[in-house]
């Protein structure tokens, strides 16, 4: 087994301290990555707060993974030694189900192995994330990285990219759609970024005033402070395509009224509580909402693939391991531009 080191909660109220733990040793198929960098995601906060129920302890949260091949099983064909490899927010499906077929294994019928709080699918072995040393996962669940970026901003793109990525390119975002990004966190910056490159013209809908001049730099053309409902009464029915990146209690109700005929209004943060629908915000001009749960490997490539061709990373603030909670707190008031990245390097 390879001894590992990593940084766990080891329950909901628990602060994160150093945890050893064992990986298995690598398979035919496995390839062993020294992770480099790993982004905290909110989604991390969520679960280590046991925030959605159902998470484990002890818990190495971590689906932000960018790292180099150290090791590889004896069958491995797309990787080597020294490769410079990703891994996002699953390592492991079933590969049978039509989800998995269909390359969208985020939806495998019999579950996922989630890259945290998770278990590998013999469903027992326990899966660790991305806030340690090292691990090992099978090569088709692994992502090429192109080394032309900077490597700590490309770690966001495993999740905050792919996530926003994905329902941008479903709804055909491009030239001439009129898309709003709603909460300019870490997916939403990548969502600003992205729909920028497709195309689109872009509105930011915040709740951050102080955030204006970023949302510009980010190419946005529009910004609009959500605050106060009346700003938002001149974008009614305005918008084609609108991504709701917000991670605490609001109403969609208030964003699905600023969608045109047939808009989608996308959502993909997740959170703690429900909310109420108003009939009327999806009856009115024949409304959609959808949701979208990250992407497949073979559409995180292509992400990949495209951000490198476009020179489109995240912005990103490098910490060493220890100030894991001091980030959480800091996320939780939104001071963050846009992504914490956890430098490996410090884990001695
Ligand atoms: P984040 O970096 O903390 O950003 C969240 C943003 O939401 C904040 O920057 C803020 O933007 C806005 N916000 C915060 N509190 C708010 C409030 N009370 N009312 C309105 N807006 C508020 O989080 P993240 O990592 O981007 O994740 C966002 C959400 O997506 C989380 O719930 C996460 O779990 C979820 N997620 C889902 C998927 C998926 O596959 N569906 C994948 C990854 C993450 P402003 O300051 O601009 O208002
Ligand atoms: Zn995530
Ligand atoms: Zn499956």
């Amino acid at each position: 087994m390879l001894l590992t080191l990593g940084y766990a909660v080891k329950s909901s109220t628990s602060p994160f301290e150093p945890f050893h733990f064992e990986r298995r040793n690598p398979g035919e198929h496995d390839v062993v990555i020294k992770i480099l960098y790993c982004g905290i995601c909110h989604s991390d906060i969520h679960q280590a707060r046991n925030e959605w129920g159902g998470s484990t302890y002890p818990m190495v949260p971590g689906h932000e993974i960018v790292g180099t091949v150290t090791q590889v099983g004896k069958s491995v064909k797309k990787f080597k030694v020294g490769d410079t490899v990703g891994v996002g927010c699953f390592v492991d499906s079933c590969r049978e189900c039509s989800s998995c077929k269909d390359h969208e294994e985020q939806f495998c019928a019999k579950g996922a192995a989630y890259t945290y709080s998770s278990t590998e699918m013999d469903r027992k072995t326990p899966t660790f994330g991305g806030y340690s040393s090292q691990i090992v996962v099978d090569e088709k669940y692994v992502l090429s990285i192109s080394s032309k970026l900077p490597l700590a901003s490309i770690a966001p793109l495993l999740c905050a990219g792919i996530t926003t990525y994905s329902p941008l390119r479903r709804y055909q975002v491009g030239p001439g759609k009129k898309v709003a990004i709603i909460g300019l966190g870490g997916l939403g910056h990548m969502g600003v970024k992205l729909a920028v490159a497709m195309g689109a013209e872009v509105t930011v809908l915040s709740t951050s005033p102080a955030k204006e001049q970023d949302a510009k730099r980010l190419g946005a053309h529009k910004f609009v402070v959500t605050k106060d409902p009346k700003n938002l009464e001149p974008l009614a029915n305005y918008f084609d395509f609108i991504l709701d990146a917000v991670s605490a209690e609001h109403d969609p109700n208030m964003y699905l009224n600023l969608l045109a005929r047939g808009g989608v209004l996308a959502i993909v943060g997740v959170p703690e509580k429900p909310f109420t629908l108003q009939p009327f915000a999806v009856i009115s001009n024949r409304r959609q909402l959808v949701g979208s749960l990250i992407g497949g490997i073979k559409e995180t490539q292509e992400m990949l693939d495209y951000c490198a061709k476009h020179d489109i990373t995240s912005d990103v603030e490098i910490i060493p391991i220890d100030k894991i909670s001091t980030a959480y707190e800091r996320m939780l008031k939104g001071d963050v531009r846009y992504r914490f990245v956890i430098d490996m390097n410090s884990l001695g």
